[in-house]
């Protein structure tokens, strides 16, 4: 009765008038330049509009070019306008956020002709808090002088017109450390209390996605709200509601979920949090309890009063003592865990690790919490720290009360902002306090992944201690389950046509989801991939495991490089490999003029804008450079995949995962690992055809593409283009002759 009700009531959003305008001669080829009717995208709109129209979760795949953004864009809107109701789109980079944001939904509006606002919202770290930059500036005599320096400069840049607070936005880098000073912080945060408030810029972007009907956030942002919004301190989260959501970039979201989830605490971490309060720099002491106590000296001199004379010497002789208590015990458990995890890699260094070197993972199994080691060493040094912790954040707080118990106005209004501060800071000490307990109370389980990481910086090596969720899909369902609309799109959700993976991972099942209508759809892309793009697979390298192999390969990619003229990308698996290669031909390839970047240069969007602006371009990255990434034209029209980017199946949360696939009885190979790199392997193909007029080639060194039985699953899963496994030499004459014979593309 009420089914048939609810398909007799016209629907919020009629099909043929949304698609209608997306005919030749409708709006929106008016006001969107070079638009052409795409059957894939109008297809995808039709499918949007009905999960709008029927409380749908949708999967779409779109293929590069479908034009996806368009077609969840255009329904959002028109449901926003319709309703009243909010939409938000989260995606996992700042590039789309920004064509959604000042390209795509302005000219949408325009051409909609609909009075609808859209707004952007970011973390708050990523602001510049007034109150603290007020209060650095008074502060400026206490601070080494390179801060000063740079807080000199924000208030420049704070004082410019156009300045939108954003640190984004600032026309220099700068240190974490002066940002510490100055960011705005949930925990240091007085809110409305605030005499900023009004002009905030966190609170005023907050204010403009109130007003607006389509907020634009990041995953890692709307999983906050999720939380917050879950937890009884504050159900009304970060975002204003909404009841239609649309995750662009969504074959990322496992993992951003499992690394938000994940709780952690590093050696570095304790130690800037510590700095925050007290430090040495250039021979004197900075921090917050240095500025309390200079602010004591100041308004009373030598004449401090009765009252206030405890609190002045506890900030004189206890305090101290107990920050070096937590500085010391933090330097012996720290130190205690990096010799244990020396141990275990000399334990596990038979198993395949090809960690890169700058980052080393060594899991933490039940087992190990019994060795002697463990129980005589580490396990003390947590519970230890752990109470120093809670000592020193205990005494911090005390302080704070103790002041706001005097009777002296004025100079409670003088350190406000300071004791603010440093309340904020004691928190989280006392809640890292409980966190480093955990991690000893509780010991691994079969639900996380536990491990001790190393990363190598400059000056130092930071060991931290990681506990991540193994499963995170229980957790998507219970929150997917609650909006009417989600939409979850990419140009690789599947692997091998199915989208049996993301849905599992993602808890996208009729098992999960009793109630909802799950559909799913595969549109590929309108490019004609078997003219534009040539695949070739080389045969006569060694094994990727073979020992020869790096060195084969890095001799291959300068041969390759030539071929192309540059212009390439070189796709690694791993930091070393990707070093060692570099180093191999580095003087060979400038030899030939070539402007060469590599990962770890310099900041992502520096590299990329490098890459496009000069000829003969070669960049060499790992992970993150094989997504994300937009270059249309010739400045990319060759991409080198060294190996099949299979994740190292001894990185601990792999590992895990694998056990707790086997351990259900299915084949964590064929389930996880293999479906996981072909969406990897699908998006650094997807690197070199950004446009109908794109051409060029993807070399793959690691011909386990075609010799393994799972191979197949890799080619099947991309756009059908030509391909040809083949010697080095037959692959450079092949990739010569379909450069010439594409010429006339890069004339169009
Ligand atoms: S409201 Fe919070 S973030 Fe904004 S200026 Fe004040 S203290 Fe800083």
């Amino acid at each position: 009765m009420s089914s048939s009700h609810a398909s007799l009531r016209a629907p919020v959003l009629p099909p043929d008038e949304v698609t209608a305008l997306l005919a030749p001669d409708g709006p929106i080829s008016a006001y969107f330049s070079q638009f052409e009717m795409r059957e894939a995208q109008y297809k995808m709109l039709e499918r949007i509009v009905e999960a709008f129209n029927d409380k749908q979760i949708s999967l779409i795949e779109a293929g590069t070019g479908t034009g996806k953004s368009l077609a969840y864009l255009i329904p959002s809107l028109l449901w926003a306008h319709k309703t009243n109701e909010r939409v938000v789109i989260s995606t996992n980079t700042i590039p789309l956020q920004e064509q959604l944001l000042h390209k795509d939904i302005p000219r949408l509006i325009k051409a909609l002709n609909l009075p609808i606002k859209a707004a952007l919202m970011k973390g708050m770290n990523n602001f510049l808090c007034l109150r603290k930059l007020h209060e650095s500036l008074s502060e400026l005599s206490f601070y080494p002088s390179t801060d000063a320096e740079e807080i000199h400069r924000i208030e420049g840049w704070k004082s410019d017109t156009h300045c939108n607070g954003e640190r984004a936005s600032l026309p220099f880098t700068c240190s974490s450390g002066t940002w510490d000073k100055v960011g705005a912080e949930s925990d240091t945060c007085n809110k409305m209390q605030c005499p900023y408030y009004q002009e905030c810029y966190y609170f005023q972007m907050r204010k403009r996605a109130q007003d607006a009907k389509i907020v634009i956030v990041n995953h890692h942002l709307l999983f906050a709200d999720m939380v917050l919004k879950a937890s009884s301190k504050d159900s009304t989260g970060i975002l204003p509601p909404y009841s239609r959501l649309i995750l662009d970039e969504a074959h990322n979201i496992e993992d951003t979920a499992t690394d938000y989830f994940a709780s952690r605490i590093s050696q570095l971490d304790i130690v800037r949090l510590l700095a925050r309060l007290t430090t040495e720099k250039g021979g004197r002491e900075h921090g917050k309890l240095i500025v309390l106590k200079q602010r004591i000296l100041e308004k009373y001199k030598d004449k401090i009063p009765h009252e206030l004379k405890p609190i002045y010497n506890r900030l004189t002789f206890d305090l101290p003592g107990l920050r070096q208590d937590v500085l010391t015990q933090t330097r012996h458990l720290f130190e205690a865990l990096f010799n244990f995890s020396q141990t275990m890699v000399s334990k596990q260094q038979k198993k395949e690790r090809e960690s890169p070197h700058s980052e080393q993972k060594l899991r933490l199994h039940a087992a190990d919490y019994s060795v002697h080691a463990w129980t005589q060493g580490i396990h003390p040094l947590i519970k230890i720290l752990s109470e120093a912790l809670h000592r020193f954040g205990a005494s911090l707080i005390g302080i704070v009360a103790d002041i706001n118990l005097l009777k002296d106005l004025s100079f409670q209004e003088t350190v406000a902002g300071t004791l603010c501060e440093i309340e904020g800071l004691s928190q989280r000490i006392q809640a890292l306090a409980d966190e480093t307990l955990s991690f000893i109370t509780l010991p691994p389980t079969h639900q996380s992944a536990r491990w001790i990481e190393l990363q190598a910086f400059k000056t130092m090596i930071n060991t931290a201690l990681v506990d991540a969720k193994l499963d995170i899909a229980d957790l998507l369902a219970s929150f997917f389950s609650q909006i009417p609309t989600v939409i979850l799109c990419s140009a690789t959700l599947t692997t091998n046509g199915q989208f049996s993976f993301i849905r599992k991972r993602l808890g996208l099942t009729p098992e999960k989801l009793k109630e909802r209508t799950i559909k799913e759809y595969d549109y590929p892309s309108p490019f004609n991939y078997p003219k534009q793009a040539f695949l070739g697979i080389i045969k006569d390298l060694p094994q990727p495991n073979e020992s020869a192999f790096n060195g084969e390969a890095a001799q291959a990619i300068f041969r390759l490089i030539e071929a192309s003229r540059g212009s390439a990308f070189v796709l690694f698996t791993s930091y070393s490999m990707m070093t060692e290669c570099f180093q191999a031909i580095k003087d060979s390839l400038l030899a030939r003029h070539y402007n060469l970047s590599k990962q770890g240069d310099a900041d992502r969007h520096q590299l990329i804008k490098r890459f496009v602006s000069t000829e003969r371009s070669v960049l060499f990255g790992t992970d993150s450079f094989w997504e994300g990434i937009d270059i249309v034209g010739e400045a990319l029209r060759c991409v080198i995949i060294v190996k099949l980017p299979f994740r190292m199946p001894s990185d601990p949360i792999i590992e895990a995962r694998s056990e707790a696939i086997l351990a259900n009885g299915e084949d964590p190979f064929m389930t996880y690992s293999l479906p996981q790199a072909i969406v990897k392997f699908k998006q650094g193909f997807g690197r070199l055809i950004r446009h109908k007029n794109d051409r060029g080639c993807v070399i793959c060194l690691d011909n386990r593409l075609v010799t393994k039985r799972y191979g197949v699953q890799f080619l099947n899963s991309l756009p059908p283009c030509q391909k040809v496994h083949d010697s080095l030499d037959a692959i450079i004459e092949q990739m010569n002759q379909f450069y010439r014979s594409t010429y006339h593309l890069t004339k169009q």
